[in-house]
């Protein structure tokens, strides 16, 4: 007899986050198609939008993709150790003094600020080895990069070894928006600082706006993990889905009252069903009122106020016999990251990087 079960995590988990890193290296297909001549370079910065860099990046180097981005150091460092081959760009350059692990890693620093490319020439002429370097240019963001004023100093960029100039568009997922061309002048004037240098200047939803913003590399992130470029255009596959088992059923009376602060009052005689997560998961707590979860095309609405490991749903409109241990969807084929987002009025981008490492994950190979 086996007092101890022989468990296994999918069996103990109460939700479970499945990844296609098919559908990932699928959308990374369509991607680079529409940069045909462009090469599609891939954004797997905060664990590639909280989907498990190592796994994203290793489906996506075996689909062919040869450059990679991250935001921080560090990141670089643990993807170099998945990647030995692969070129990596950190977004966000480096603190001072760490010049020598950037280089040690074999990783090419987006310099933002004469500062830093000031320290990392001196670096590099102290090691008697031009490293290689991107430069961001500020087009129009105001975030990070050289402005046009920065390019006056010339002599100062002599000597770098220049992988990439890039810069970063601020609207567009607002494809009207004359921001998009404004920038996009601005971003021409400064490259032809640098002529011969590949350019680099949109992200996921700047490939959409046509090949005259895609020059010599596109960068995306968000259009690979199945985001939408901009409000509506559902041309990209899913690639998560997030299912919940439930946790607990009960039937409530008409004026009984649900979660914290016993928000929510029931009109009627009601059963309320309690899903385990919650906001440490990553379900926003300003969903409640908003958000629904689904049992097959069959909507349910979260009730009451979102706790840290849990959530109450109306059971009214679902079969009567679901009990303890059967599976409601929260991401799936009914709801994808963009329309959880817009219940708790953000955007897909917030959903999947607040996705918490609580949930069981399984991932689907890219094959
Ligand atoms: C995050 C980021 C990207 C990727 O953006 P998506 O909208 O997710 O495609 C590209 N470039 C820079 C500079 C970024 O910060």
């Amino acid at each position: 007899m086996h007092i101890f079960s022989q468990d296994d995590a999918s069996a103990r988990a109460g939700a479970w986050l499945t990844v296609s890193l098919k559908a990932i290296a699928n959308n990374y297909d369509l991607v680079a198609g529409l940069g045909a001549g462009a090469e599609c370079a891939a954004v797997v910065k905060a664990d590639a939008y909280g989907l498990g860099a190592a796994q994203v990046a290793q489906a996506l180097a075996g689909r062919g993709a040869g450059t990679f981005f991250v935001a921080h150091l560090d990141e670089g460092i643990a993807l170099r150790a998945v990647l030995p081959q692969a070129r990596i760009f950190v977004l966000h350059g480096f603190m001072p003094g760490c010049e020598g692990s950037m280089a040690a890693h074999g990783l090419i620093p987006v310099l933002n600020s004469l500062d830093q490319v000031r320290s990392w020439k001196r670096f590099c002429e102290q090691a008697g080895q031009a490293f290689p370097a991107a430069l961001q240019f500020d087009s129009g963001m105001s975030r990070f990069g050289l402005s046009i004023e920065d390019l006056a100093e010339r002599a100062l960029f002599n000597g770098l070894n220049l992988q990439l100039v890039m810069s970063h568009l601020a609207c567009a997922d607002m494809p009207d928006s004359s921001a998009n061309e404004m920038q996009r002048q601005r971003f021409v004037t400064m490259a032809a600082a640098f002529p011969g240098v590949p350019r680099s200047l949109a992200a996921s939803s700047g490939i959409f706006l046509g090949p005259d913003y895609h020059f010599e590399l596109i960068r995306p992130g968000a259009a690979l993990y199945g985001i939408a470029p901009s409000e509506g255009r559902r041309v990209l596959a899913p690639v998560v889905s997030l299912d919940a088992r439930i946790a607990q059923i009960r039937t409530i009376q008409a004026g009984d009252r649900v979660g914290y602060g016993l928000s929510w009052t029931a009109p009627k005689a009601t059963r309320v069903a309690t899903l385990g997560l919650g906001y440490a998961d990553g379900f926003f707590r300003a969903q409640a009122g908003q958000a629904s979860v689904w049992y097959g095309r069959t909507r349910l609405p979260v009730i009451g106020r979102v706790s840290m490991d849990s959530i109450s749903v109306d059971m009214t409109e679902a079969p009567a016999d679901l009990k303890a241990g059967d599976v409601l969807s929260v991401l799936g084929p009914q709801q994808d990251v963009d329309a959880l987002a817009r219940s708790a009025g953000t955007i897909g981008y917030e959903v999947l990087t607040a996705l918490g490492s609580r949930f069981h994950r399984v991932y689907v190979p890219a094959g």
